[in-house]
């Protein structure tokens, strides 16, 4: 627990839903006090009243610098202290680079990575002073290539963004990390109108692991980050991802007669 904090305080940016709901459930459960800022305010509301413990809904847009500093003045007001930060807001657009507007590139990398910039840039000092830390949720796209350039390049600078706060940072006792997770059943896949939760089902024999992943999959990792249990992890992308990133599980099928003992 950082020096001087009865009770830890976490914000986790878009958790009105999906895994960034999961996160702020989770966190709750291991005792956090949670701050949910989602461009939903009603899902936010929804998702606090869902919290075993205390909890406060913001209506924020993450990319709007006065928003963030409004919600920065409400967790403060009402917890006192924010010692966590999980950024977890991310936006993918499926647009063929052909005919990606520069809309539709700025629109990703604005959710994606400036997004970033701006809720680490408001909430460091805080995490200075509670030598608290910062998680990005970051992507599997982000440290390969699945043909989402946007997103997968915002996604990467995100990594560098990390890293280089780690250095910054780590002096401060403060940590930085990225979890990068794999595909997971979320809302988001049905974003674009079409019901695409069959096709992330069908991306299953894609991962060693044989399944897609679910939003506590990736709340387990986050609980873990944030914990003292991590007080010497710092600057880690850590793929949570049944084994997507590790090696071309397809090529090795392929080519291998057996994969199993
Ligand atoms: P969802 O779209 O289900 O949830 C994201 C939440 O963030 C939504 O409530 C959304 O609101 C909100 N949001 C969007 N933009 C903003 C903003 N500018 N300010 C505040 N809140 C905002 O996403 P997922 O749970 O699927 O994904 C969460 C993160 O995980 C993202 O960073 C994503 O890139 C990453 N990820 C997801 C994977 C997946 O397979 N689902 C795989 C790898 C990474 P609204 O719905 O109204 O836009």
């Amino acid at each position: 627990m950082p020096h001087g904090a009865a009770v830890r305080s976490a914000l986790i940016t878009g958790g009105g839903r999906g895994i960034g709901l999961a996160i702020a459930q989770r966190l709750s459960r291991d005792g956090f006090n949670v701050a949910i800022a989602d461009v939903d305010g009603a899902a936010a509301v929804a998702a606090v009243s869902s919290l075993v413990g205390r909890g406060l809904a913001l209506e924020c847009d993450v990319t709007e610098p006065e928003d963030v500093r409004r919600a920065h003045k409400a967790i403060l007001g009402e917890f006192g202290q924010i010692d966590s930060l999980v950024h977890n807001v991310g936006v993918s657009r499926e647009v063929a680079i052909s005919s990606m507007t520069i809309g539709d590139w700025d629109a990703q990398v604005l959710g994606t990575l400036t997004s970033a910039f701006v809720v680490a840039q408001e909430f460091l000092p805080d995490l200075v002073e509670l030598r608290g830390n910062l998680t990005f949720i970051g992507s599997v796209n982000g440290i390969s290539a699945y043909g989402h350039e946007a997103y997968s390049a915002a996604k990467a600078g995100l990594n560098s963004l990390a890293q280089n706060l780690c250095l910054s940072y780590g002096p401060f006792g403060v940590r930085v990390n990225v979890i990068a997770p794999g595909s997971i059943r979320t809302e988001a896949w049905h974003k674009d109108g079409e019901d695409r939760r069959l096709e992330v089902d069908t991306l299953a024999e894609h991962y060693p692991l044989g399944r897609v992943g679910t939003p506590e999959d990736v709340a387990s990792a986050a609980s873990f980050i944030v914990s003292s249990d991590a007080a010497w992890i710092t600057g880690v992308v850590l793929p949570v991802d049944g084994g997507l990133t590790a090696g071309n599980f397809a090529f090795v099928r392929a080519r291998t007669a057996s994969l199993a003992p």
